[in-house]
């Protein structure tokens, strides 16, 4: 393909040229050390994940998010498309939107880049899938993120948090995937369901790349 002559693929851990465009974009030495999901943890209640929270995939995910390193968002992005939640509801049919979990604007100020966004941006590119409306949520206050706070308060920190834009017209009877890099409690994911079902979404699902084990 023109694209790997151009753009040859390199692994997304230690930069080494690939042979073979392989998802994740990882070479046969980093691969080993990718952590697999248990099945039993691939869907917690509404939200699936593709892998666990640990290896190579957790280092990407915070040198992209911590670092600025938003290249990384590119080889992530296209591993969060290859997950069949991607594409399809549990039962089966397409999502009519595709949205992600939003940052407040004072913190994308501060980074410099929406990471959940752009991770959004390169699945579409990857595998189209929906429509894509990466604003459709919005942060209604700059609460503490949440990585920095105790599972038990995840919830309650979140609570009313989220808000859809558009109103009902957007979002009335509508299928609806949230994406998000990391989920732990699922809390996010959970308030912005919560906050597009009251919206009239009909249904909503969220795909994280990866799933933290500790809580
Ligand atoms: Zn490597």
């Amino acid at each position: 393909m023109l694209l790997d002559i151009l753009l040859p693929p390199c692994c997304l851990h230690c930069g080494v040229l690939l042979r073979a465009r392989a998802v994740p974009e990882l070479c046969t030495r980093c691969a080993v050390a990718l952590a697999p999901l248990p099945d039993a943890l691939r869907c917690v209640g509404d939200v699936t994940a593709r892998f666990a929270y640990d290896g190579p995939l957790a280092e990407a995910v915070t040198r992209c998010k911590y670092g600025g390193d938003a290249a990384l968002a590119g080889p992530l992005g296209r591993a969060l498309a290859e997950d069949p939640r991607w594409a399809d509801a549990p039962d089966g049919a397409p999502w009519d939107l595709v949205t992600c979990v939003p940052m407040h604007p004072w913190r994308r100020l501060r980074r410099g880049f929406d990471h959940a966004a752009l991770l959004l941006r390169h699945a579409q590119r990857a595998r189209p899938s929906g429509r894509p409306c990466p604003r459709l949520l919005v942060r209604t206050r700059n609460d503490p993120p949440q990585a920095s706070l105790p599972a038990v308060r995840r919830h309650t920190n979140l609570v009313g948090a989220l808000g859809v834009r558009g109103g009902i017209a957007a979002t009335q009877g509508a299928r609806i995937l949230v994406v998000d890099d990391v989920t732990t409690t699922g809390a996010t994911l959970e308030e912005a369901s919560r906050a597009l079902r009251a919206a009239g979404a009909a249904v909503v699902h969220g795909l994280a790349l990866l799933r933290s084990l500790a809580t």
